[in-house]
């Protein structure tokens, strides 16, 4: 009995395994097509100073509009899309719809692209990101590239060499996620960078727990000491939203202020925030 019901159960580990592998092969198949025929765009997703409640800037996400599936989650293909170096044509594509969009909106609005650690491995990401720059005008004052803890896990001499080379442009440099990786905090001395996003599981947890609380409180100071601006990430509620003031951190972003939107409705969204001009109210 007991070695059939393992035979069973293995039967069924390896029909799910399969499921699986079978699944992300059909994403990297899909996904390869996407990429070809230029159908991936950013999404735009605001970043409010929290005291004065004004739009800083943009985060560009990658957005899949699929013909039978609607919007396939980036949760689902970034990870298949990291597996199969296809985050390097992806990466590149985003960076550059991303410059070109940005240079039509008003000129003190920052874009933020995400950035995967494979991209810095490919070896050419500075000239990805100077010809992105270079064919769209976008000043790179303009442009906020976000990296993970993880990037710095490698403790590369090229990733650094690439990280100053971009701040050399004039590029800004985010920490995002910050919290969720590394435990160390030894690299913050040595890696070059202008904001730290805190994670939004933190900021989730505000209500529940004072460690949570505690936890923003050290990040924010740390912030301060060394003079970067402190984002949090998935802003839901007014109390969040009232507490991260309180706590002194710097900008928010979450679907209290907007969802991401597709760059059309982005002009329209600043010209009614600048028209009511100091109202804190975003209007998801
Ligand atoms: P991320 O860079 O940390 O982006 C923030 C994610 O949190 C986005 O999910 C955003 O829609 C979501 N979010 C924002 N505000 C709220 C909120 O108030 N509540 C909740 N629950 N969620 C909120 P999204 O768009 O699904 O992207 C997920 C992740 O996929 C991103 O996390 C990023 O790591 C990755 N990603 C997205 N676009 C790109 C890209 O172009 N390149 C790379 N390498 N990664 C990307
Ligand atoms: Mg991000
Ligand atoms: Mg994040
Ligand atoms: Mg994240």
């Amino acid at each position: 009995r007991a070695k059939s019901d393992a035979r069973g159960t293995f039967a069924f580990f390896e029909a799910a395994l399969d499921a699986k592998a079978q699944s992300r092969r059909k994403i990297e198949v899909e996904l390869r097509d996407a990429i070809q025929n230029d159908v991936l765009r950013p999404f735009y997703q605001a970043l409010v100073d929290l005291s004065s409640g004004r739009i800083t800037g943009f985060e560009a996400l990658v957005r899949w509009p699929h013909p039978e599936r609607g919007m396939v989650s980036p949760a689902e293909f970034i990870p298949v899309a990291e597996d199969t170096g296809l985050i390097n044509p992806l990466g590149g594509l985003m960076l550059r719809r991303a410059c070109l969009d940005a240079v039509t909106w008003p000129d003190d609005v920052r874009v933020a692209v995400n950035l995967s650690p494979l991209q810095f491995r490919s070896g050419n990401l500075l000239s990805i990101v100077t010809d992105a720059l270079k064919h769209s005008g976008l000043p790179p004052r303009r442009l906020e590239l976000e990296i993970t803890e993880t990037l710095l896990l490698e403790k590369s001499a090229q990733v650094l060499a690439t990280l100053h080379a971009l701040r050399a442009l004039g590029v800004r440099i985010s920490m995002d996620d910050f919290g969720t990786g590394y435990s160390s905090l030894s690299y913050l001395r040595s890696f070059p960078f202008d904001k730290i996003k805190i994670d939004q599981s933190f900021v989730r947890d505000l209500g529940a727990n004072r460690e949570a609380q505690a936890i923003i409180r050290s990040i924010v100071s740390l912030g301060k000491g060394l003079g970067v601006t402190i984002t949090a990430e998935g802003v839901e509620t007014e109390a969040e939203l009232s507490c991260l003031r309180a706590e002194g951190c710097d900008e928010g972003q979450g679907f209290l202020f907007s969802k991401a939107r597709p760059n059309a409705e982005i002009i329209s969204l600043l010209a009614a925030q600048r028209g009511i001009d100091g109202d804190t109210a975003l209007v998801a």
